[in-house]
């Protein structure tokens, strides 16, 4: 991770630092990127987790993540290409594909796998991991599948457009929850040279995960294909497509300023609650 100087205070919100995650694997062997959640960038409350699956090769995804538990957090998975179908112990079961997302709040519990729909072909997709407040950890389970259609699309001029899973744009509202962090979760497409001003809420931490091209944000700091920039504090972001455009998430969040325990899939406050967390699941009490 590289760190840039601090520069003088201002609501426009620039690049403060850039990861190239790092690569491993999880599940049953599922070879992945990590972004978020990494010994360089721990979290970014309150992020919890990034990890981007992207293979053209099946050895790559097959395996799949058979049945595991999730306590005290929310998953949001967001396909970019391909099908995943997801089973739970709480009787849901949904298949996400193309353009669509899933958002599952473990709260108290929850048993599920996640497999891949398809034995050939590309699968490209986003698993993110947002913290749950204190008191809300232990909350029912909850999900929802989101189909590709039912994201608010944004139209920004230039031939820019955003697909809004979560937060506000424009007067369009994304299909995620109304949750504590306010998440705000876009998928951004700028042809070259377009530019826009992207309404991340002033007092949220967040990034920008560059999936295609490369644009610039903010007075400096270009971001190419495959590198995520943690954004500073600040209201707006702006962004210029480079030379050949790009395609990026962005997602934010109110910070929590909450302690956090984690292991594996439980991420609770205290170390305490983590071993709650695995005497409930042996018993079979998720
Ligand atoms: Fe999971």
């Amino acid at each position: 991770m590289t760190t840039t100087a601090l520069k003088p205070q201002s609501t426009s919100r620039w690049i403060a630092a850039k990861t190239a995650g790092m690569p491993t694997q999880d599940g049953a062997g599922v070879s992945l990127t990590r972004m978020v959640g990494t010994p360089q960038l721990q979290d970014l409350d309150p992020i919890l987790m990034l990890d981007v699956i992207r293979s053209d090769d099946p050895k790559g995804y097959i395996a799949g993540f058979p049945e595991h538990p999730h306590r005290g957090f929310e998953t949001v998975s967001y396909m970019i290409h391909g099908s995943m179908q997801h089973r739970d112990n709480h009787g849901g079961t949904g298949l996400i594909t193309d353009g669509g997302v899933q958002w599952m709040t473990a709260g108290r519990g929850v048993v599920h796998s996640e497999m891949p729909a398809q034995s050939d072909g590309a699968l490209f997709g986003f698993q993110l991991w947002l913290n749950l407040p204190a008191s809300e950890k232990m909350r029912e389970p909850w999900y929802r599948d989101i189909p590709a259609g039912e994201l608010a699309h944004v139209s920004l001029g230039d031939g820019a457009s955003a697909k809004l899973i979560a937060g506000e744009w424009s007067g369009q509202k994304g299909p995620g929850p109304d949750r504590a962090i306010a998440p705000f979760i876009a998928d951004v497409t700028l042809p070259a040279y377009a530019q826009v001003s992207i309404p991340v809420p002033a007092g949220h931490a967040g990034f920008i995960y560059v999936f295609e091209g490369a644009a610039s944000f903010g007075p400096e700091g270009s971001v190419r294909a495959g590198e995520l920039g943690v954004l500073s504090e600040g209201a707006e972001l702006s962004a210029a497509g480079l030379s050949k455009g790009a395609r990026f998430l962005v997602i934010a969040g109110k910070p929590l300023k909450e302690p956090i325990a984690k292991y594996g899939p439980f991420v609770m406050n205290t170390p305490d609650q983590i071993r709650t967390a695995i005497e409930d699941y042996r018993a079979g009490r998720f």
